[in-house]
């Protein structure tokens, strides 16, 4: 409401696609400062960005429809010079999510004073939307009826020897001694004293280890309420304790002696926290967010599926302030999700129908070639494509041509569906991204369907066209220049002679899944897609402990770094991410919570 010459008062009637508990985040904190500031030029919610940039439109917006001009009300909101010194922690947990929960409540658990800064608006970062974790031999769980419980209990040793052949010995045996032997009693100790609850166990994308467990909130609540519940749980534990959310880390302290004492931060207003304890505890999800590192650690930077805001700040300090060493740093992302690079959102186009460009950039029957017009994946499973789509660099094209979108618009899509357990349950997860799609009332189905006549195609590819997601020639020679994938024509003509005689040397794809691209075709498409990460996967060293390792292979005194921030040390440089199941979430909490109990023994320890 627009009062006289005042915003009186901002209501968010419609939430859209956005996920509840984010949008709810910015609508908590971002509309009381825009309210205190009179300015719609306030910083927005880490965490929740797009929410909080869709408020400021849609503040701007009603302004203008009050007769207001939107452009008077951005002024600047001045930033507070403060500093805040605070004496009295024994151990610092930087970053609360999948490892930062953990981490803070089994430090909290010995006693010791621990505070808990976090850079977003909200606790839990990607983690409280994540499947879950990796979990060997629980107590707790049970298995998945459908499984067969033939591999259960996991055999530690044959997981173990193929970890070790799987990695190329590279990862590190004591860590992954730790997922083995550790897991299981950490999600145990979750359910049992913090009241999280899981699903049953079962195998992974089809994988043989029963060890996987993805998280099953009660009815009425979310993932991020029992991570709130759990670290304001760990809070009762000792008075001092607490956590401070919108205060982001940016150096690592350390004293006279060359000692970690802490860390500095800045709060959102620009108060600068100087907090120290002899532990630092480091659980910033990796360094995703920072297209500088992954240019400088992986090659090339990463269309992020995961938090902007994991990025990489602290474990710079580290390696800058302290000598860290890092481990594998240079592993690609984890890719579970490819779909074209722009969503594509128009109210000419039926909501469903707006994934269609989505789902033929993961389909098993199209030729996929990166930016160089080379094949650089089986693609015989969406999966292969998603998860192989990192190795055509910073994006890849899905070639068609004017039959296969002829068939697409008159019978639909051959695949839109990816199994899960033998289950058509639902679309693949790149199709979801950017906004779920409609869901059809009448057969609870997503309303995008195989066999669905995608009728607006024609819409689809001009708004396509015009976002740079298509491109469109007569000739396939003229689409490769378009593009400039100077390989893609001997690419066609080889692929086109594996689909006649059947055979595909150079990737081994399946006959059913290829077919041959019509060089007469009147029309030629270039679909642009990419790789989506959840998160990058190297970090620091660390040893079994979690006790981060300078250059020279000694212990940084009072250093941890658990979750994604240390996820190299189980992996391998060239296999990139391994798929037994969570691992990567499972890390987390394991990690983080041997971390916070080293950590707070640590700091007690230099008080006797
Ligand atoms: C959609 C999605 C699904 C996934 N599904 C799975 C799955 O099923 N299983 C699996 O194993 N893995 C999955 N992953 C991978 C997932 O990233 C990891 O499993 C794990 O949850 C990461 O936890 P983390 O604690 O390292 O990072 P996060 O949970 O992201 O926590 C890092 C926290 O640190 C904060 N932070 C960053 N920098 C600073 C700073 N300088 N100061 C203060 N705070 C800071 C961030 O705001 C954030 O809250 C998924 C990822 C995504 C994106």
């Amino acid at each position: 409401m627009l009062g006289d010459g005042s915003i009186d008062s901002i209501e968010v009637t419609n939430i859209g696609g956005e996920t509840a508990d984010i949008i709810q985040t910015a609508i908590d904190k971002l509309i009381p400062r825009i309210m205190e500031s009179q300015s719609i030029a306030v910083d927005s919610i880490a965490g929740a960005t797009a929410s909080s940039s869709g408020i400021k439109t849609a503040v701007a917006t009603a302004i203008d429809g009050a007769g207001g001009d939107s452009s008077q009300w951005y002024t600047s909101v001045a930033k507070k010079a403060d500093i805040v010194v605070l004496n009295d922690y024994d151990v610092v947990v930087v970053g609360l999510g999948g490892a930062g929960m953990p981490a803070f409540c089994s430090a909290a658990e010995t006693g010791a004073a621990v505070i808990g800064i976090e850079a977003a608006g909200k606790i839990g970062g990607t983690s409280t939307n994540v499947g879950g974790p990796m979990t060997v031999n629980p107590k707790n769980a049970e298995v998945q009826p459908a499984v067969s419980t033939a591999g259960y209990p996991v055999d530690t040793a044959a997981l173990k020897s193929q970890w070790l052949s799987d990695t190329k010995g590279e990862a590190k045996e004591n860590c992954i001694d730790l997922m083995l032997e550790d897991s299981g009693s950490t999600l145990d100790w979750l359910i049992d004293s913090y009241g999280f609850t899981f699903g049953p166990l079962q195998n992974f994308m089809g994988n043989n280890f029963i060890v996987y467990s993805s998280y099953r909130p009660a009815a009425g609540q979310t993932v991020t309420d029992m991570y709130v519940h759990a670290i304001e749980k760990a809070c009762e534990y000792n008075e001092k304790n607490k956590y401070v959310l919108e205060l982001k880390a940016i150096h690592i302290l350390t004293d006279g002696s060359g000692e970690v004492c802490g860390v500095s931060a800045e709060y959102y207003d620009g108060t600068i926290y100087e907090i120290y304890a002899p532990s630092v505890i480091l659980c910033t999800g990796g360094f995703g967010g920072s297209s500088e590192m992954t240019e400088q650690y992986i090659g090339s930077a990463m269309s992020l599926y995961g938090m902007y805001q994991n990025d990489g700040t602290m474990l710079e300090a580290a390696i800058n302030k302290c000598g860290a060493a890092t481990y594998n740093i240079a592993t690609p992302g984890i890719s579970h999700a490819a779909r074209t690079t722009t969503d594509l959102r128009s109210s000419d186009i039926i909501p469903s129908h707006q994934k269609t460009l989505d789902a033929i950039v993961v389909s098993t029957n199209v030729l996929h070639v990166d930016e160089d017009g080379n094949r650089f994946c089986q693609g015989d499973t969406t999966t292969d494509i998603t998860e192989n789509a990192y190795k055509a660099g910073n994006c890849y094209y899905s070639i068609v041509t004017q039959d296969y979108m002829d068939k697409v618009k008159a019978s639909g899509l051959d695949q839109v569906y990816m199994m899960i357990n033998g289950q058509d349950e639902s679309l693949p997860l790149s199709a979801l991204m950017g906004g779920n799609v409609e869901l059809d009332p009448e057969t609870t189905k997503y309303a995008l369907m195989t066999g669905d006549p995608i009728t607006d195609l024609d819409e689809i590819i001009a708004l396509g066209e015009q976002l740079g997601i298509v491109y469109k020639a007569d000739s396939l020679e003229e689409l490769a220049k378009l593009i400039g994938a100077d390989n893609l024509a001997s690419t066609v003509t080889a692929y086109n002679g594996y689909c006649a005689s059947g055979t595909d040397p150079e990737f081994n794809k399946n006959a059913e899944n290829m077919a041959p691209l019509d060089a007469a075709s009147t029309t030629f498409y270039a679909i642009k897609g990419t790789s989506y990460c959840y998160s990058t996967c190297g970090g620091l060293d660390v040893n079994e402990k979690i006790e981060v390792l300078d250059t020279n292979g000694n212990v940084i005194k009072g250093l941890y770094a658990c979750g994604t921030d240390s996820m190299g040390v189980l992996l391998n440089v060239e296999e990139g991410y391994i798929d037994y199941g969570g691992v990567a979430h499972g890390w987390c909490f394991t990690s983080g919570k041997l971390a916070g109990q080293n950590a707070a023994a640590y700091a007690l320890s230099k008080k006797d």
